[in-house]
């Protein structure tokens, strides 16, 4: 079959012309049965070099569950990243690809059994909570272990807010830092979470300005923190541009820097940012079908397998092989499900039956979301 990818502006102002190319390079040459998910490594590498770059005495934990690929976390273990993370089974991945205990910490303020005892058997000694079970859950599984507390923060601006499952606020916060020390902990730090694709660069400024309240207030109650740990966040390009990476640290690195003592630790838990627009999916149409008022693209890759983000808010850009003419679609997975639905109203090329569908910004939050669901496959993922 000729390749005919329709590729514009459009796309590549969204990911990177290399990945594409290399992507589409690996097409013309391989002969692997969609779908499955490209990882470009050189973009990974370069992500991971510009984040973290702007924040004085900043150390960067990879957070685990945006993409678990055993060969993508031994490319970022070899850059030299640490991980975040919130499951025994993470912590096995990590354990196989030989992580030492020092470069990781767990940030789910509500941690299961089994995880308690892998994590504590394994020597992690840096644990997020946010309620006074977890500090009596800590104190038996961990004696004396590291904790940070988790504040609860603005979400606004944020394509999939976490705020309110999880965090505390100022009043709480302070009780339980003291309620941790009280049961022999070391609380030593706070963390907060703005939000996972934050567009909003602000939502930072309010968070940092209730971690200096807290901070303030933990001092006056006798208890010196030294991690300040701003989670992730960091937002990608999915169908438009958003603030880059630079601009957001310039900033929090300023505030940092006029609100917090020099000498405190800066972690950061970026996830997205880290491999989302390294990734890009290949799948291929397998029906169209003129139904209602709309013209129905199913492709192998749905909410089921891979784009589950995409029933949270998430919208991807399409490179499609077709022709020249472009129609309107709804754009659907494979399975039986009704809910099995990625896109409404999207302009797409006319593909044909097989055609591939190339699916951009799928690296962070699709793999790691897909079940077999229906007896489809979990795409696999491929380095390139
Ligand atoms: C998911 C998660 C992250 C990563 O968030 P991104 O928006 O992907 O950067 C970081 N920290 C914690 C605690 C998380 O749950």
């Amino acid at each position: 079959m000729a390749i005919r990818f329709r590729i514009d502006k459009s796309h590549t102002d969204i990911t990177a012309k290399s990945t594409i190319k290399k992507a589409i390079a690996f097409l013309k040459t391989a002969e692997v049965d969609p779908p499955y998910l490209l990882m470009d490594t050189a973009k990974v590498k370069q992500k991971v070099r510009s984040i973290g770059r702007k924040i004085g005495n900043s150390k960067v934990f990879y957070a685990v569950k945006a993409n678990p690929d055993s060969e993508v976390l031994r490319l970022i273990h070899n850059l030299g990243l640490g991980f975040e993370i919130a499951s025994e089974g993470e912590l096995a991945i990590l354990e196989s690809i030989g992580v030492p205990k020092e470069h990781i910490i767990t940030s789910n303020p509500m941690k299961s059994f089994r995880f308690l005892r892998a994590a504590t058997e394994y020597g992690v000694d840096y644990f997020a909570f946010d309620s006074k079970d977890e500090v009596l859950k800590l104190r038996d599984y961990a004696p004396g272990c590291r904790v940070y507390v988790r504040l609860s923060v603005p979400n606004e601006g944020s394509e999939w807010p976490l705020s309110k499952k999880f965090g505390v606020e100022l009043d709480e916060a302070e009780e339980l830092l003291i309620y941790a020390k009280k049961k022999g902990l070391k609380p030593v730090g706070l963390t907060f979470h703005v939000g996972s694709q934050c567009t909003n660069p602000y939502n930072w400024n309010s968070a940092l300005d209730k971690a200096k309240m807290l901070w303030d207030r933990a001092r006056k109650a006798g208890i010196r923190l030294s991690i300040l740990n701003i989670g992730g966040g960091y937002p990608i390009n999915y169908t438009k541009n958003v603030v880059d990476i630079a601009t957001i640290e310039n900033n929090v690195n300023s505030l940092i820097y006029k609100k917090f003592p020099d000498n405190i630790q800066v972690y950061l838990e970026p996830g997205r940012a880290v491999v989302g627009d390294a990734g890009i999916f290949v799948s291929r149409v397998i029906g169209r079908a003129w139904r209602g008022d709309a013209h129905w693209l199913y492709i192998d890759v749905g909410v089921f397998n891979g784009l589950m983000e995409s029933v949270g808010g998430i919208k991807y850009s399409y490179i499609v092989e077709g022709s020249k003419e472009t129609k309107e679609w709804t754009l659907a997975g494979p399975s039986c499900d009704s809910f099995d639905v990625i896109d409404k109203r999207i302009e797409l090329p006319e593909p044909e039956i097989g055609s591939r569908v190339l699916i951009l910004s799928g690296g962070a939050y699709t793999i790691s979301y897909a079940s077999e669901f229906n007896g489809f496959s979990i795409p696999r993922t491929i380095l390139i």
